[in-house]
């Protein structure tokens, strides 16, 4: 072992290995991975060694994908056996909703490229895996990249090829200390002290404590799961064929063949932790009891789907650990605030992701930027408020326990929640608020006559007519609407002009205005959809998606310069929006200004009745509009002023359900699906915001793409003839036959009247009149390309 590497990996998992061999894959060679024991002696030596397509989430199925892919190319690489076996696989749907979602999801697939997916009927799935019952299947979904691996050997494969491309890896090696210093850090091990620039924490069942040797506290937590192996299985036996992984979603079991018996594994309802503050170090090879009590219903679901295994006994209990964040996807990336430490940890199913993780890991550390987007596992996808104890534990018990529940896109999750509240929030639940959460703060989703409970579904639900009478009040008089759930962020200092002017594409608002500000990366790619707003005073603000605080805030301090201070305002500003043609009558007779003269895109300081406020003349649902920011001690003020002033007016508290219809109606995209750090300007139109005369950080990529081809895709409206529910994201586009773009999100606008979607398609398919079809939940609706802001194209309303 050398005393300085580039890279040192911690911990010889699946994980850590992954990101060894990617890193030597992608060019860097001089890199050492270290194990405390040997290697797989944490989670990944007794895992199920199960792979399988299917994932919610389309970025966790695409990094799912690339993963099963990568493990026979490193099996020949190494010369290690994996031993894989590409069974195939199913999953079961045993209520009708499910059976809807899988459908739904096959498309889903077909939009991100996984098209190896087929939909079966129970009987069609039984002949495939005959040893199942089709008792209450009504359908399956067929993948061929299914089955399992065997997972000692697939850890010594990566490792071992590695290994092959100059990489080093060292067992009996544990690290006990780290020191960050100028350049990178000092990693102080059982065998000696090694420098290096970057440390990867791929401790999995550690990294708790890794990351505090570093000072930095990870959301992640271990928990428990089983599964057993029977003795032979007569029928299994009898086969000429292997049993498929097959995973039936409302028994909670996974089942796949093990020489002649099957493994049953089990996600149990009733969930169990272990080591929160991470595992003992003494932790081994050991595994605990098996706790049949917390797993007997899980346990007779699976013998009932499986009945031949009610005759052959248990030849095997597993009861292990791995770890989970709290949405259950990894941890992944540079940390915020400590340079060079970057997480590989809180991978669930590091068999199934393990690959894609080091391919992203790899990537960010060597070109600053990895391929695909990794928002959904980034590490700064969290803020502070997750690193608690009881936050960490009911959010990871919730995902563990849900973890084959179905969720509706219109269910409220209790876990973790209710975390942070804007001052007014009691008020306002008083006031019939129904609630979502961004982030760890409540925010209002529409208000509801006292009782109503809106029904968990695919399609429209019955809160529909409520976000209507809402979308009317913005569009035809004024809606009040709690804005706290906007990032706010402050920018001064004497080079505060030049900085934003160089992280920002735009040009910057003059005194006393406000502008769209696309942000970019060096590679030319999005990295936000802003708002600067220049005070006029020497300050400036810049506003975004509140739950992208942490991550943006990255961004901002690896880009910052000397003689600029930025600070997060989310903790201090929260506010109002005032929406609608009434809105005007209903601020002039707070303000103690003359606020008439107040443009659109206009921003001043204003007294609003007792409340000192800076308030921006824009709102995007397209109306008519100012966002009135205060500090958080005047929000309950703020709130019963403008209500009593409204009263006249008729002014009616809405939420963001009719903000997301609203802006649709207005063709204005969101990030997390029209912007995502995966699209380019020119996809989405945010070209159009660009300042090409100045210099601005990605200029020359972007320049690139304008001056190229130009994208091969490009952002469209469509109008969807729609029946019962509306489209949502990821939906494929057809022309025909032929697969031409995908949706990025969609919804019913309820002031036009029509099912909208917003999508990426083909350039050729994107001229207004152009008939395609969309699925939408998984049926075929016809769809057509309509001209952007089917709402007041000309947007004389907000300008009015
Ligand atoms: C019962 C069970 C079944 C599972 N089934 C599946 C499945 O079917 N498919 C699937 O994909 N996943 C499955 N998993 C999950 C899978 O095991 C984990 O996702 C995976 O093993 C995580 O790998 P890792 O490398 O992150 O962590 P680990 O495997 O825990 O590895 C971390 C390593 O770091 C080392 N280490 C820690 N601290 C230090 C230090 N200070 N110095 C040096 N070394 C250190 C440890 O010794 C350990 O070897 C299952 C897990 C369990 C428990």
């Amino acid at each position: 072992m050398k005393s300085q590497y580039r890279v040192v990996v911690i911990g010889g998992g699946v994980v850590g290995a992954s990101v060894l061999y990617h890193l030597a894959k992608f060019g860097w060679s001089d890199v050492v991975m270290l194990e405390r024991r040997r290697l797989a002696s944490g989670s990944s030596w007794h895992a199920a060694g199960g792979i399988h397509a299917l994932n919610a989430d389309p970025n966790m199925a695409a990094l799912q994908s690339y993963t099963i892919d990568l493990l026979s190319e490193i099996e020949k690489e190494s010369g290690q056996n994996i031993g894989l076996h590409m069974t195939g696989g199913l999953t079961l749907a045993g209520t009708p909703e499910r059976w809807e979602w899988l459908q739904a999801n096959y498309r889903i697939f077909q939009s991100i490229g996984i098209d190896d997916c087929e939909l079966l009927s129970a009987e069609e799935a039984q002949k495939r895996c005959p040893i199942m019952s089709t008792d209450g299947v009504l359908g399956a979904m067929w993948a061929d990249r299914e089955g399992y691996i065997d997972t000692t050997g697939t850890v010594q494969a990566y490792a071992t090829a590695a290994k092959k491309r100059g990489a080093e890896y060292y067992e009996e090696t544990k690290v006990e200390e780290l020191i960050q210093t100028d350049d990178g850090w000092q990693v102080v091990t059982d065998k000696g002290t090694i420098t290096c620039e970057h440390v990867v924490n791929a401790a999995g069942l550690w990294a708790k404590q890794v990351g505090r040797m570093a000072g930095v506290e990870l959301p992640v937590s271990p928990l428990k799961h089983h599964y057993l192996i029977t003795d032979t299985v007569p029928e299994v036996a009898a086969a000429d064929f292997e049993m498929p992984m097959t995973v039936d979603l409302e028994g909670f079991t996974y089942m796949r063949q093990d020489q002649k018996g099957v493994l049953v594994g089990i996600y149990e309802v009733d969930h169990e932790h272990w080591a929160m503050d991470g595992a003992p170090w003494n932790y081994g090879e050991e595994l605990f009891q098996e706790q049949l009590d917390r797993i007997e219903n899980e346990l007779t679901l699976g013998f009932e789907r499986y009945p031949s295994i009610q005759n052959v006994g248990i030849k095997t209990w597993v009861n292990g650990a791995f770890t989970f964040a709290p949405d259950g996807n990894p941890l992944v990336g540079p940390v915020p605030g400590k340079r060079g430490y970057w997480s590989a940890c809180a991978v669930m199913a590091g068999f199934l992701q393990g690959g894609g993780v080091g391919k992203t890991l790899a990537e960010w550390m060597i070109h600053g930027e990895p391929e695909a987007d990794a928002w959904p596992m980034d590490v700064a996808r969290f803020g502070d408020f997750a690193q608690n104890k009881r936050y960490i534990r009911e959010t990871t018990g919730q995902f563990y326990s849900r973890r084959f529940v179905m969720t509706y896109p219109n269910e409220q999750l209790p876990a973790g929640r209710p975390l942070k509240m804007a001052p007014a929030h009691d008020a306002m639940t008083e006031a019939g608020c129904k609630w979502g959460v961004s982030w760890d703060l409540e925010v209002p989703l529409y208000f509801a006559p006292k009782g109503f409970e809106e029904t968990p579904t695919l399609k429209r639900s019955n809160a529909h007519e409520i976000v209507a009478e809402e979308c009317k009040t913005i569009r035809e008089g004024v809606g009040l609407m709690d804005i706290s759930g906007f990032s706010r962020f402050e920018v001064r200092g004497p080079n505060a002009e030049v900085w934003l002017d160089k992280v920002m594409a735009s040009k910057l608002p003059a005194p006393g205005r406000a502008r769209l500000a696309p942000m970019l990366g060096e590679n030319g790619r999005l990295k936000g959809d802003l708002t600067v707003l220049n005070w006029g005073d020497g300050t400036w603000w810049i506003m975004g998606s509140y739950y992208l605080r942490a991550w943006h805030m990255r961004w901002f301090d690896d880009h910052m310069m000397d003689g600029v201070d930025i600070r997060d305002l989310g903790e201090e500003y929260c506010g109002f929006g005032l929406v609608g043609p009434k809105s005007q009558a209903v601020i002039e007779k707070l303000a103690e200004q003359d606020i008439s003269g107040l443009k659109f895109m206009g921003c001043g300081d204003f007294d609003i009745g007792l409340v000192r406020a800076r308030v921006a003349r824009m709102s995007v649902t397209g109306e008519k509009g100012y966002e009135i920011n205060c500090r958080y001690g005047d929000h309950i003020k703020l709130r019963r002023m403008l209500l009593e002033a409204g009263d006249d007016e008729g002014i009616r508290e809405c939420g963001f359900n009719a903000m997301l219809s609203t802006r649709l109606e207005k063709s204005f995209g969101i990030w997390s699906a029209e912007f995502t750090q995966l699209y380019t300007p020119g996809m989405t139109g945010m070209d159009r915001w660009i300042d090409w005369d100045k210099d601005f950080v990605g200029k020359q990529a972007a320049m690139a793409e304008r001056d190229g081809n130009g994208p091969a895709q490009v952002q469209v409206t469509l109008e969807v003839d729609a029946l019962d529910a509306d489209a949502s994201g990821y939906e494929p586009i057809w022309a025909g036959d032929e697969r031409v773009g995908f949706v990025t999100s969609g919804g019913y606008g309820h002031y036009t009247g029509k099912s909208l979607a917003m999508a990426l398609v083909d350039r050729d398919k994107a001229a207004p009149g152009t008939e395609l079809s969309v699925h939408v939940v998984g049926v075929e609706r016809p769809a057509r390309v309509i001209a952007p802001s089917p709402y007041d194209p000309q947007g004389k309303a907000m300008r009015g």
